[in-house]
């Protein structure tokens, strides 16, 4: 299927996520699992406090163990951005820097650009009870603010995580905003709903359903337009078919109606 494939891409192609100084293990492993989620790969870890690889994030990461074991440590922000062209730092204040703010979906929209342009992007994160310094983020290109309740706008790391990595993925999928889930039998075409329509009809007309008679061609659009609206499945008509045909017979067994 298309989404698996693009998945597949979007992990070798996504942002690296810098977490600077993060101080507990549970949390860089819930980041694991929310950049597993996200199509992201790519982790890098600026000095954490409880040094690394560290057993606190394996649970939490459940099946993203393989971004634990590719992390990368650095002891610098400066250096785990060395080969990177572009970065976004994620704070929830933006402590009056002057630098251009994104929205997470601003965000996923430019990295798409840039990465499509082949420059190399990381997200950065800042520890969870201090956030990003203002020299890290003085080392950024931009701010990313996740707009929230003003009073509470705070996130876990990992949630923030997830909404970046959400929005990114988002921006590259095409799932319609809604779609029949159809599971095995694949959607009828109009074909096969007019032809069970058009049995339905004779057999309806065989007991004078449509009466009185200048009511017919109201009654026919209606029932057609029911089953047009239905986007049945090819099972669901051969379903129909087996409610009229049982109807038939036992009309046959029972005899005409008196
Ligand atoms: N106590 C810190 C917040 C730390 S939360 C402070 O007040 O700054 C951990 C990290 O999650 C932050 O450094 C930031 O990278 C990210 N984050 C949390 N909430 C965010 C928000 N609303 N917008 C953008 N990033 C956010």
């Amino acid at each position: 299927m298309a989404g698996t494939d693009r998945s597949k891409e979007s992990r070798t192609g996504g942002p690296a996520v810098v977490l600077v100084q993060p101080q507990l293990g549970e949390n860089i492993g819930m980041v694991a699992r929310a950049m597993m989620n996200c199509g992201l790969g790519e982790l890098r870890l600026v000095a954490p406090r409880d040094g690394w690889p560290n057993p606190a994030a394996e649970a939490p990461a459940s099946g993203a163990r393989a971004v634990l074991k590719a992390a990368r440590v650095y002891e610098t922000l400066c250096e785990a951005l060395a080969d990177c062209h572009f970065s976004y730092a994620t704070t929830a204040r933006p402590r009056g820097i002057i630098k251009e703010v994104f929205t997470p979906k601003g965000t996923a929209a430019d990295l798409r650009r840039r990465i499509g342009e082949g420059q190399k992007t990381a997200l950065v994160f800042g520890a969870e009870r201090t956030g990003l310094e203002a020299e890290d983020v003085a080392l950024c290109d931009v701010i990313v603010n996740v707009p929230l309740n003003p009073a509470f706008s705070s996130l876990n790391l990992a949630q923030a995580v997830l909404i970046l990595g959400y929005e990114w993925y988002q921006s590259g999928d095409e799932t319609p905003e809604a779609y029949l889930q159809t599971g095995e039998s694949p959607p009828a075409d109009k074909g096969e709903v007019s032809a069970f329509f058009e049995r339905l009809e004779d057999e309806l007309d065989s007991v004078n359903f449509f009466w009185p008679d200048h009511k017919r061609p109201s009654m026919v659009r209606n029932l057609r337009s029911l089953f047009n609206r239905l986007e049945p499945t090819q099972q669901d008509i051969r379903t129909l078919h087996g409610v009229v045909s049982a109807l038939i017979m036992a009309r046959k067994k029972r005899g005409p109606r008196k």
